[in-house]
């Protein structure tokens, strides 16, 4: 992550920036990465996308919840959106934050919580992709995760190419099963657990997806907008027998994902909606800091 990203984060961290955005002038710039503050936005999102031979991950934003009832209130939430997914016949599966169904907090009810989602999941005949949050919070993430695939069988966990230890990670979640993101990695994190250098992150994530696609049993998903990361998955994928597929947030490169649908590979857009939408614009704009004109235009009233 570069210097200039992470002090994006710094300062979208700070209150008065945080209240500024969300107060003022920040809806209307997270409308570009969010389909919609409702569960029927979410939906109308994602029959869209399914049209256009896209498949969907539904993440219902907010996370690092401060009570128990909040954390309840995201588990029903994702409950409702799991049961939309089935009533409305849709091409998607959930993608959700172990903090925003209470881990850190109470970590028995977030290993419930995230158990109440799989069943459910099941039941409507998809599945539950668990993201990847601040390092901190890695191994915890990890063994609430083995702990729910050991059970249910059809999770899937996403990994951080920029961590030292994701090797190690790697290893550990294959045997597993399941669907496995592969990113680069969000968060502002100190160089002794993570990687800095952006090449030497593009190199670790090549390693990885080489490994994760050579892997028998899983369902690889290969989440970047870099080009020169999706090239070498491409060919790996023309000998590949079983699933896998790419995945990109909804709204980032948009040709590029008409033009990979057009040439028959398989793709899932991650698709937020929900009014919690400030942190996850501040890492969008921390990846690609020419987001923040949109911002400096907003500002100026343009
Ligand atoms: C489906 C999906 C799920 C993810 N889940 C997680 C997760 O669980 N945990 C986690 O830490 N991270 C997650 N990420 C984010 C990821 O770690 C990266 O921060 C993000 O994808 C940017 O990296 P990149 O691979 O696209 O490469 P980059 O080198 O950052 O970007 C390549 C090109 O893509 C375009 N681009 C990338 N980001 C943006 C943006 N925000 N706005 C506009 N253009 C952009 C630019 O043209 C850029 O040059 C996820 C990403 C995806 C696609």
């Amino acid at each position: 992550m570069s210097l200039l990203s992470r002090l994006v984060l710094r300062v979208t961290g700070w209150g008065w920036v945080r209240s500024l955005f969300t107060r003022r002038f920040g809806r209307r710039m997270a409308m570009r990465f969010v389909a919609g503050e409702t569960l029927s936005d979410a939906v109308a999102a994602t029959r869209a996308l399914n049209e256009r031979g896209m498949a969907v991950s539904l993440d219902h934003l907010g996370e690092h919840v401060t009570t128990r009832d909040e954390a309840i209130r995201a588990r029903d939430d994702y409950l409702e959106c799991i049961a939309a997914i089935a009533a409305e016949g849709l091409g998607a599966n959930v993608s959700v934050k172990l903090s925003q169904l209470g881990m850190g907090l109470d970590d028995a009810l977030a290993a419930e919580s995230l158990g109440a989602l799989a069943r459910a999941a099941a039941a409507a005949g998809t599945t539950v992709t668990v993201d990847m949050e601040e390092s901190a919070v890695t191994g915890l993430t990890l063994d609430l995760y083995e702990a729910a695939q050991r059970a249910h069988g059809n999770l899937g966990v996403a990994l951080q190419a920029y961590l030292h230890r994701t090797p190690g990670d790697l290893e550990r979640v294959i045997p597993l099963g399941g669907h496995i993101r592969l990113c680069k990695g969000a968060y502002d994190e100190p160089d002794t657990v993570a990687m800095r250098d952006k090449g030497e992150v593009n190199r670790a994530f090549d390693r990885l997806a080489a490994t994760l696609m050579a892997a028998a049993g899983t369902v690889p998903a290969i989440a970047t907008h870099d080009e020169a990361r999706i090239t070498p998955v491409a060919e790996a994928a023309a000998g590949r027998s079983e699933p896998w597929e790419f995945q990109m947030l909804y709204g980032v490169r948009g040709t590029m994902q008409e033009a990979l649908v057009a040439d028959g590979h398989p793709l899932r857009l991650y698709v937020p909606y929900g009014d919690s939408w400030y942190p996850y614009l501040t890492r969008r704009m921390a990846e690609r800091p020419a987001n923040l004109w949109f911002f400096l235009r907003a500002l100026l009233g343009r």
